[in-house]
């Protein structure tokens, strides 16, 4: 067989990926990625069929999915073993009786939110750096989300629903970048991220876009050529931020999402979010981060679990924690060890738990 470039491997011709001949806009035709979003499993009952999981789950995921519905992707449901009630993938997005535990200390608005919103849809919690809530929409319900109870409806919806917003981050010339999140925002069309990033590269201070997203782990469709000539075509620089938390997630199409967005020119980094049943373990850890620099991607951050309402079961010591970094740092590269680190409310910038 002829050997082919490596980029052919990498960036499919275009006439095969139909996704990259949507037109851009907000009336583009519905592409790939659009389908899959909106076949992403939605019922309990359906998600516990596909993987021939035990009966007994039923009660409780429907009864959980109550006080947070479940959405998760066909692609990411493909990356999870049949029959396992204790695969890693699964318990991100399993509503468990356990939800409805309320310990002290576990709150709505665990990292007040609330406090350092601006303007209707911006945070403002760091010097030089201010954040979009984008959506409200997320491809994937995570169950240890720290805005499960975030009030999205009360965010802006239509693109002139962000001029105070726009406004305020114009008025302050000390910020140099933007991070939008959500939700995620990858969610939104191409056509309304240029427009987003339009409005934002017009203002002079503005140095960078940081894009806070799970699509490219749990949605890959969403990486298509189109999307990279957005990120890539505004003079902001762009930075990507994905969240994977466990290597069984870095397969299939994840895999080759990543390398698009790494080999098209967009810097790639990784948050991972430290969870009980998930990667509370070496393997799983350094699993991960050799995985994610293995496509190009750097492990940021590993972030202690927001101490959200109906996440508690999640959690995991401090102390474990610092363990495992101890045990990264003896085995990976420096540059593959993520800072592991805490967000508290009124805190100049995350706080490290292990020093550097
Ligand atoms: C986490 C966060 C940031 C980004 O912090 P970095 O340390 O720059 O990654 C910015 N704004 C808000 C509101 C945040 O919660
Ligand atoms: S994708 Fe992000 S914002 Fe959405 S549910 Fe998961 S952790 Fe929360």
């Amino acid at each position: 067989m002829a050997r082919r470039p490596k980029e052919f491997a990498v960036f499919p011709p275009l006439a095969a990926d139909p996704a990259c001949l949507s037109a851009p806009g907000d009336g583009e035709p519905r592409s790939d990625w659009r389908s899959s979003l909106q076949a992403a499993v939605r019922d309990p009952d359906d998600l516990l069929d596909l993987l021939a999981l035990p009966d007994d789950l039923r009660p409780a995921a429907r009864a959980a999915a109550q006080l947070f519905p479940l959405v998760v992707p066909r692609s990411y449901i493909a990356r999870m073993i049949p029959g396992d009630v204790r695969d890693p993938l699964l318990r991100q997005v399993l509503p468990l009786q356990e939800e409805f535990d309320a310990p002290p200390g576990f709150a709505s608005d665990p990292v007040d939110d609330a406090a350092a919103r601006t303007a209707p849809g911006l945070l403002q919690k760091y010097r030089g750096r201010a954040l979009l809530i984008a959506t409200g929409t997320c491809a994937v319900h995570c169950r240890y989300c720290f805005r499960r109870h975030y009030p999205y409806a009360d965010e802006p919806r239509r693109l002139d629903d962000w001029a105070p917003a726009l406004d305020a981050i114009r008025q302050d010339d000390s910020l140099h970048e933007v991070l939008l999140s959500g939700g995620d925002p990858l969610v939104l069309g191409d056509g309304r991220l240029r427009a987003l990033f339009a409005a934002l590269a017009d203002i002079p201070h503005l140095r960078r876009v940081r894009i806070h997203s799970r699509l490219p782990i749990v949605l890959p469709d969403r990486v298509t050529r189109p999307l990279l000539d957005v990120l890539l075509g505004t003079r902001l620089q762009p930075v990507m931020v994905v969240h994977a938390n466990h290597p069984q997630e870095l397969r299939g199409d994840c895999v080759d999402a990543l390398r698009r967005l790494v080999r098209g020119g967009v810097p790639t980094l990784n948050q991972a979010v430290l969870m009980r049943g998930v990667n509370d373990d070496e393997e799983a850890l350094a699993g991960l981060c050799e995985g994610l620099i293995d496509v190009g991607v750097l492990p940021y951050y590993l972030h202690q679990l927001d101490r959200v309402r109906g996440a508690a079961h999640f959690e995991v010591a401090e102390a474990r924690g610092r363990e495992l970094i101890a045990r990264l740092r003896e085995r990976l590269p420096g540059y593959a060890v993520p800072r592991y680190v805490r967000e508290e409310p009124g805190a100049s910038g995350k706080t490290p738990l292990i020093g550097c």
